[in-house]
C-alpha cells in the first residue's frame, strides 16, 4: 500500500509541531506555509504552566495548562527560558493575594501527582517550590542584598524586584510561581532544522493553499496552492488545518460550520539601557480592558523587554475581538488589522503604543521610564474556538474521519492536539495503536546550540526583530531530571 499522504496547512507552532511529530512516526508529510519562516504567527513568550496569569479562568483550565506545559517543556527544552514569574497585585486592584491560594495549592498538588506518575516530569523544580509567598519583610530584607549576576535560588531572582518595584504600589505577599519563558524564535529555529532533516517531510514556504476539493466521498482531497506565482495541485489522504486565526477560511471552503472568535493583540519590544540585570517575569494584575489592565514585563537578554498591557491603548484594540457570522466560520477582522498583519504598522502607532506600554510598567517600576522603543511590536491575531473569549486550554476538533482543525489558544496545547490527531490516524490504520501518546525525545540529540542559535537568529533577522531576542538567559534554574 502507498504511504498515506498528510497535508498540514499552516506552519505556526501547531502545524510545525504536527509536522515534526508525525514525520517522526514515519508518515509522509507536506507542510504548506504562505510565509517565509515557521512559527511566525502571533507571538508567545510565556509558558503558562498553571495559568496563573488568568484569575478569571477555571481551576480545571489551569490544571490542564500545567499538564500541557510540562509536556511541552520536555518536548522543546531548548526553547525554554528558565526564569520564574512574580505575580504582584496592585494596591488599587479589587483582588487580594489570598484569593489565589486555593488554586496555587491545587496546582502544587497536581504537579506532585505528575511527578509521582513520572519523575521526569519534575521540570519545574520541587513541587514544594512551585510557588512561594514573600511578605513585605522578606522583600525589605532582600532589598538590602546586592543583585546577583547569575541568580540561582528563588530569593536571588527576587532581589532586583525588591530593588526596583515601588513597594508602596503593590500588596503583599508577592507570589513567585514556576512559570517560565517560551522563546518563539528558538522554538521556530529548532523545528525548521529538524523538519529539513526528514526525507518524509516537505516544507513548502511562500506557498498558499487557495482551494480544497474533497474527492471520493471525502476519502481524499485535492489541494490547490500557489507557489512562487505558479498554481499547483496535489492529492492528500488526510488534511490538518493549522492556519491559526484563518482556520475558518478552510472550514468555509469545505462547507463546515464552526463558531469561533478571533482576537488581534500586540506586545511591545523595548530596550532598557544600563540593564544587564536578570529579572524574573513580573505580572501586575489588573482588570482587562480598563486603563488599569494587567501589565506584563517579560525579560529577554541584553536589556530587551517585551511588554503587554491589557488596556485598550496598549495590547488590546477597539474592535480587535470579532466573532464569526451565521453564514461563515471565519470571523472578519477590520482591514486595519489585516494591514498590520500582512504589511506593516504606521510608525507613529508603534511609537505611541510602545511608549504607552513603557509608562504602564513605570507605574510599578519607576526606573523603567527610561526604556526606549526597540523595534516593531510582536503582534498577531489568534483564534479562540467557540464563543467564550476567556477560553485558554483548547486543542483540536474534527469533521468526519479525515479532517482535523487545530484550535490551540496557548502554545502549550500542541501535544494534546497531536495525541488527538494520532488517535484518528490510528483508527484509519495509518499508525499502529502502540504509538498513541508516545513521546520520543530522540530528535533532540540532532540539535546543538550552534544550530539553534544560527537558525533562531536568522528567523529574528528575516522578521526584523533584534537578534538578542533569539537568545535566552544563561543563568539557569533549569532542573536536570
Ligand atoms: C500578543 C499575543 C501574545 C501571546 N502570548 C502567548 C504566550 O505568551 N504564550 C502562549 O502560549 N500563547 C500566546 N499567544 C497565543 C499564541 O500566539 C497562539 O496560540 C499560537 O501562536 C497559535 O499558533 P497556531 O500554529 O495555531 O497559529 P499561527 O501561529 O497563526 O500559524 C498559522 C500559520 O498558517 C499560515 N497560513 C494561514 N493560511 C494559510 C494558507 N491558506 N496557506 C498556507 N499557509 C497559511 C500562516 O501564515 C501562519 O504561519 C499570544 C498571542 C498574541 C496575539
Amino acid at each position: 500500500m502507498e504511504k498515506p499522504k498528510i497535508a498540514i496547512v499552516g506552519g505556526g507552532v501547531a502545524g510545525s509541531t504536527a509536522g515534526l511529530y508525525l514525520s517522526q512516526l514515519g508518515l509522509d508529510i507536506t507542510l504548506f506555509e504562505q510565509g517565509e519562516s515557521l512559527v511566525s504567527g502571533p507571538p508567545f513568550c510565556h509558558l503558562h504552566a498553571g495559568g496563573n496569569l488568568y484569575r478569571e479562568i477555571s481551576d480545571e483550565q489551569c490544571i490542564t495548562l500545567l499538564q500541557q506545559s510540562i509536556d511541552l517543556l520536555r518536548y522543546y527544552p531548548y526553547a525554554i527560558d528558565y526564569r520564574p514569574t512574580v505575580i504582584a497585585i496592585p494596591t488599587d486592584d479589587g483582588g487580594k493575594p489570598e484569593d489565589l491560594y486555593n488554586r496555587l495549592h491545587k496546582l502544587r498538588n497536581e504537579y506532585q501527582l505528575l511527578i509521582d506518575k513520572d519523575p521526569l516530569n519534575r521540570v519545574l523544580g520541587d513541587s514544594s517550590d512551585y510557588f512561594r509567598l514573600y511578605s513585605k519583610d522578606d522583600i525589605e530584607r532582600l532589598k538590602q542584598k546586592e543583585i546577583i549576576k547569575n541568580p540561582k535560588s528563588l530569593d536571588d531572582w527576587l532581589i532586583p524586584v525588591a530593588h526596583d518595584v515601588d513597594l508602596e504600589k503593590i500588596q503583599f505577599p508577592l507570589i513567585m510561581v514556576q512559570e517560565y519563558g517560551l522563546n518563539l524564535f528558538r522554538l521556530g529555529g529548532g523545528v525548521t532544522y529538524l523538519l529539513n532533516q526528514r526525507d518524509n517531510a516537505r516544507v513548502l514556504f511562500n506557498t498558499k493553499v487557495t482551494d480544497i476539493k474533497p474527492k471520493n466521498n471525502r476519502e481524499s482531497c485535492i489541494l490547490e496552492y500557489e507557489q512562487d506565482g505558479e498554481k499547483k495541485r496535489s492529492k492528500f489522504d488526510y488534511l490538518i488545518n493549522a492556519t491559526g486565526f484563518r482556520t475558518g477560511t478552510i472550514d468555509d471552503i469545505l462547507g463546515f460550520k464552526r463558531d469561533r472568535l478571533v482576537e488581534f493583540k500586540s506586545a511591545y519590544v523595548t530596550k532598557w539601557e544600563n540593564s544587564d540585570i536578570l529579572y524574573p517575569e513580573i505580572v501586575f494584575y489588573g482588570e482587562r480592558g480598563t486603563p488599569r489592565g494587567m501589565a506584563q514585563f517579560t525579560p529577554y537578554p541584553n536589556g530587551y523587554f517585551q511588554i503587554h498591557g491589557m488596556t485598550p491603548s496598549i495590547t488590546l484594540f477597539d474592535k480587535g475581538l470579532v466573532k464569526n457570522s451565521t453564514n461563515s466560520s471565519q470571523p472578519l477582522l477590520e482591514p486595519k488589522f489585516i494591514k498590520k498583519i500582512e504589511h506593516k504598522w504606521e510608525e507613529n502607532e508603534v511609537e505611541e503604543r510602545t511608549k504607552a506600554s513603557i509608562s504602564h510598567i513605570s507605574q510599578y517600576i519607576p526606573k523603567f521610564k527610561t526604556a526606549k522603543v526597540a523595534s516593531k511590536p510582536l503582534f498577531g491575531a489568534q483564534q479562540i474556538p467557540g464563543v467564550d473569549p476567556t477560553l485558554r486550554a483548547s486543542d483540536v476538533s474534527f469533521e468526519g474521519d479525515r479532517y482535523a482543525r487545530c484550535e490551540i489558544v496557548k502554545a502549550s496545547s500542541v501535544l494534546s492536539m497531536i495525541d488527538a490527531i494520532v488517535e484518528k490516524l490510528i483508527k484509519l490504520k495509518y499508525l499502529d495503536s502502540s504509538v498513541y501518546g508516545l513521546r520520543d525525545y530522540s530528535f533532540l540529540e540532532d540539535l546543538d546550540e550552534d544550530i539553534i542559535n544560527l537558525l533562531s537568529k536568522s528567523i529574528c533577522e528575516i522578521r526584523d526583530y533584534p537578534i538578542d531576542m533569539a537568545d535566552i538567559n544563561r543563568s539557569s534554574i533549569r532542573q536536570e531530571p
